[in-house]
């Protein structure tokens, strides 16, 4: 159900979820899944939900259960490249996925209004401390997090602007043609280092993206500007002839940080969740499967127990503490050691085989994957990136 804000007694509901976004819509799925009992009240900001993101990944039958209707771009090859070398892989047991957000919001939003236990109210914005002084409810806080926080001297943004390039004829065969090229063209300047991300939507649309891991906030049209610029050179590539027209247009734009994020609620009745609270994977800027999981866990928990307003939700840890650790050596190289970056992703892209690299870029990697991975990495820069965390 779909409320206005006007008359709202927060003392009402069990569960107040600030933030509607991919957290606050994907744990109001799970509970309505699993048949949470309370009354649960979602606040979003933003008054009406458009396109604004894709989410992709490599994504398990368990991130995706309660999915399951949502349509979904499946890609079962996909490649790292720079000028010089190109490295493909093929996996049909664990493709790349691609969601649209605006697939995704109006399937949650349809789920919510046909319920009676999930009211959503939008067009506002709150802040859970001043929720606190009028309400006792258990809070969950997922507001996401913009540019205010403080990259750290051994972190990167990832930057980028995705534009969606239009052929006015075909550019893919999507019967035959699945293949998502995850890394194009990398290299570097003086803003950092650089890849195109380009996914097949139909056969005659792709979103392109140039993305940056950088230790500045770029300006937005400039990214666009790289954006456009690479829509272009790719549609000129794959046409055999030049009567096309082709259109452009941004449609998604991140500074995702590449750091441990590790907010902390300062009262028990807040959790934080989502980005705000570490869900994306420093090293790669994934989240979305993260949080899927994390959204099945608490609301598997919150419905095998009566509803107490109040009591405090234990704080999701998203990763293992040895892939946090590597994470963290790995940017330690990236940010030292930046002319490493080809070299780096394209060794890694060499070891190892499609399944392998899904299941490493998921955080399901076996030892043998993990050996695999460090023993194709540069030594030096890794090496001394060990010494170096713990000297700090
Ligand atoms: C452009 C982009 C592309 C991405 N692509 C991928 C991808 O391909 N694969 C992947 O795994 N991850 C991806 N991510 C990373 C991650 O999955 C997403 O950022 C994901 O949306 C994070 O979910 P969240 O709920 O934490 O934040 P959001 O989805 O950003 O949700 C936060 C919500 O809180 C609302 N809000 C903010 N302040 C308030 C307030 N004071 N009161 C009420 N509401 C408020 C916002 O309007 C928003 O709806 C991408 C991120 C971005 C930005």
């Amino acid at each position: 159900m779909t409320v206005t804000l006007k008359h709202i007694d927060f003392s009402e509901f069990d569960l107040i979820i600030i933030g509607g976004g991919c957290a606050g819509l994907s744990l109001s799925l799970a509970l309505l899944h699993f048949g949470y009992k309370g009354k649960v009240l979602v606040v979003e900001r933003r008054k009406q939900y458009q396109h604004d993101r894709t989410w992709s990944g490599w994504f398990s039958q368990t991130d995706l259960a309660l999915l399951p209707n949502l349509s979904k771009r499946t890609f079962a090859s996909w490649s790292i490249a720079n000028d010089s070398s190109q490295y493909s892989h093929t996996s049909n047991a664990f493709p790349y996925y691609s969601i649209s957000s605006e697939d995704f919001y109006t399937h949650a939003l349809q789920k919510i209004n046909a319920s009676q236990t999930v009211q959503l109210v939008t067009g506002t914005s709150l802040s859970s401390h001043d929720l606190m002084a009028m309400t006792q409810s258990r809070v969950i806080d997922t507001v996401g997090l913009g540019i205010e926080v403080t990259r750290p001297r051994y972190g990167l943004w990832q930057s980028f602007v995705g534009v969606m390039v239009s052929s006015s004829s075909p550019i893919f065969d999507m019967k035959t043609q699945s293949h998502a090229m995850l890394m194009a063209d990398m290299s570097q300047d003086d803003k950092g280092f650089f890849f195109t991300y380009i996914i097949p939507q139909n056969s005659r649309q792709a979103l392109v993206e140039v993305t940056y891991f950088t230790t500045q906030v770029l300006a937005a049209d400039y990214l666009t500007e790289c954006s456009t610029q690479a829509a272009h050179r790719f549609i000129q590539h794959q046409q055999a002839f030049s009567d096309h027209q082709i259109m452009t247009m941004p449609i998604e734009h991140g500074h995702l940080p590449m750091w441990e994020i590790s907010k902390q609620s300062t009262h028990d009745h807040i959790t934080l969740a989502g980005n705000i609270s570490g869900a994306l994977r420093s090293s790669s800027g994934y989240g979305f499967a993260t949080i899927q999981r994390w959204a099945q866990e608490t609301a598997q928990t919150l419905s095998s127990s009566e509803p107490l307003p109040g009591t405090p939700l234990v704080k999701p840890r998203y990763y293992s503490r040895w892939i946090q650790w590597m994470d963290n050596i790995f940017l330690i190289v990236l940010v030292r050691y930046p002319a490493q970056s080809q070299t780096i992703f394209l060794q890694m892209a060499k070891a190892l085989k499609g399944d392998e690299f899904a299941l490493f870029m998921s955080h399901r990697a076996s030892l043998s994957i993990w050996v695999k991975v460090i023993m194709a990495m540069p030594k030096w820069p890794f090496i001394k990136a060990v010494w170096r965390s713990w000297l700090d």
